[in-house]
């Protein structure tokens, strides 16, 4: 079952008067307060709540050199709906007779969204999907009820040698979802819309993205191929892997309200960037490359910022040219967390089904 859900996008108005977004306590956002929507920007920015230290690199298998980057708030309400982020720096690997990476494994009850920025990783499952993804592309793997997989470099790589720099995102699923049938979303870089960047209070980018009609608001919707022709990164923008920017719809299917952007900022002039996440989101800003000042945070590479609940609006400011960024944003489940090695449940109970489902070769696939 895939949930094709509203983007709240759609609602900011109704929150605007209701003033939602001035409460820092959930609790007291049923206040009604008639107001005007002028000079309440400043309110609705969102705030730094934690900058995390950057962990030790460990080894996924033989192949994956990363920083586990959420650190202890992996597995955490915190960062809800995203577990887990691990981040490969670029590191060169030589030619060699076997395939690096990480032999057959399970899993049940989430996603997993690879990102390779350099060199090239090899995905195989136990419902039939095999593929290569390059430089920018995505693999979205839904694991539901359950899936069995393999990850390595590709043999390209493995008789060739090379760079490799990626990331491996784990979303949660929510409950009702947690065993949807597996599904493997391969997203090509050319799939893959680019929105311009926009200054704050004003439109700074090309057009594209203007006009305000909704219909580009659908984010999560259907999987046929954007209008919006993907464009070099070379002068800075959005590339929207899910959810939605300044309306432009995520190339991703998701089965919650997630953003996912890599953001690219070409000039470190001053020029604060905004980005207008859905009030109420987690939001995660991992630095790939550069540096950029986050509501007067400085963060450098590798550095994580979790931010505040309150509030939608986030300004960056590239330090240095050329800064890559992630930025995570989505709605907190709100649901309990059982995890376990590969398995991500709800209950104890549901942990152990899992294991005895992958035992017995019951995983439905
Ligand atoms: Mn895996």
């Amino acid at each position: 079952m895939i949930v094709s859900h509203i983007n709240p996008r759609m609602l900011k108005t109704t929150a605007l008067l209701s003033l939602s977004i001035l409460a820092a306590d959930p609790a007291v956002a049923t206040t009604t307060t008639t107001a005007t929507t002028s000079n309440t920007s400043s309110s609705m920015l969102k705030t730094v709540k934690k900058v995390l230290p950057r962990p030790r690199a460990h080894w996924v298998g033989d192949g994956f050199n990363v920083y586990p980057v959420f650190a202890n708030n992996a597995f955490s309400e915190a960062i809800s709906p995203f577990l887990m982020f691990d981040y490969g720096a670029p590191k060169a690997f030589p030619p060699t007779r076997k395939q690096l990476g990480v032999g057959q494994h399970p899993h049940r009850g989430f996603e997993t969204i690879t990102v390779a920025f350099q060199g090239e990783v090899e995905h195989a499952d136990s419902v039939g999907n095999r593929g290569v993804i390059g430089p920018g592309d995505v693999q979205w793997m839904t694991a539901g009820r359950g899936i069995v997989h393999e990850e390595f470099h590709s043999k390209r790589m493995a008789k060739e040698g090379g760079t490799l720099e990626m990331c491996q995102l784990w979303l949660n699923l929510p409950a009702k979802d947690k065993m949807v049938a597996p599904r493997y979303q391969p997203i090509l870089d050319a799939e893959i819309p680019v929105s311009p960047l926009y200054a704050a209070g004003g439109s700074q980018g090309a057009a594209g993205a203007g006009g305000g009609d909704g219909a580009a608001a659908g984010g999560g919707g259907g999987g046929g191929g954007g209008t919006c022709a993907a464009r070099e990164l070379s002068e800075g923008g959005v590339r929207v892997i899910a959810g939605s920017f300044q309306g432009v719809a995520g190339a991703a299917r998701t089965h919650s309200q997630v953003d996912l952007w890599d953001v690219a900022i070409a000039h470190a002039d001053g020029v604060a960037c905004e980005f207008d996440t859905v009030e109420g989101n987690n939001v995660v800003i991992f630095v790939r490359r550069g540096r950029v000042e986050v509501q007067g945070k400085k963060l450098g590479p590798q550095d994580v910022a979790i931010l505040n609940l309150a509030g939608s609006k986030v300004l960056m400011t590239a330090l240095e040219a050329d800064s890559r960024v992630l930025v995570m944003a989505g709605e907190p489940l709100g649901e309990p967390i059982a995890a376990q090695g590969p398995f991500v449940m709800n209950t104890q109970t549901e942990l152990r089904q899992a294991m005895m489902d992958y035992q017995s070769g019951n995983f439905g696939t």
